[in-house]
């Protein structure tokens, strides 16, 4: 199997269940919920020597519901719960920045610190980018695929010259037309899969096609 293949997995709505900026709860590490197949599916991956990254949009920081801290004490708890089980990623990243058309909608200051173009929010790509630089890669030679339940998921495996795969968990299915009309324009580059287990599998499949 090539080892050249990175996969991104979203968080929210994707490995755990999105109850809309949960962080800023005092009782988040009870609001936890991993959602079933994500610890099978990332030990599929894992069991193919695919490298695999969870990188997550978190405005709930630019928005002032939690700080950054907040965000890593989170992803602490879910790196700890899965390691537990026996799923072992190889790297988390996250973005608390916000572009200015995401502030103006929101009503956030635009001197509000977090508030910054740059290609770390996704569908940007700059998360991919840290990952492949801290795993040895190189991006432009590397398979790269994203699964997520949002169209901006799907659309960062697309920037990276990947592929994407939207799953429909968490907003999923508010964002299916979306991504359908998506596909017939990359053919062969979007999947939707119901759950995470089958977007892993896919993930394999289409790699074991290429091979
Ligand atoms: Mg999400």
């Amino acid at each position: 199997m090539k080892k050249h293949i990175l996969v991104g997995i979203d968080r929210d709505g994707t490995i755990i269940k999105d109850d809309g900026y949960f962080g800023k709860k005092e009782d988040w590490k009870k609001q936890i919920d991993i959602y079933n197949g994500v610890v099978e599916g990332i030990k599929l991956l894992k069991g193919h020597e695919l490298n695999v990254i969870i990188a997550s949009n978190q405005s709930g920081v630019a928005r002032g519901y939690f700080d950054c801290k907040r965000v890593e004490e989170i992803n602490w708890e879910i790196d700890k719960r899965l390691k537990a089980e026996g799923a072992v990623v190889d790297g988390w990243h996250y973005c608390p920045f916000v572009g200015r058309d995401y502030a103006i909608e929101k009503c956030l200051p635009l001197t509000n610190p977090w508030v910054k173009e740059e290609d770390l929010r996704k569908p940007g790509i700059g998360m991919l980018k840290r990952a492949c630089h801290d795993l040895r890669l190189n991006l432009d030679n590397s398979q790269i695929y994203f699964i997520g339940d949002q169209s901006s998921d799907v659309q960062a495996g697309l920037n990276a010259n990947g592929k994407g795969i939207l799953l429909l968990t968490g907003h999923g299915k508010r964002e299916e037309d979306k991504v359908r009309r998506m596909k017939e324009q990359y053919s062969g580059r979007i999947f939707i899969a119901g759950n995470f287990l089958s977007a892993a599998k896919k993930v394999l499949e289409d790699i074991i096609l290429k091979l």
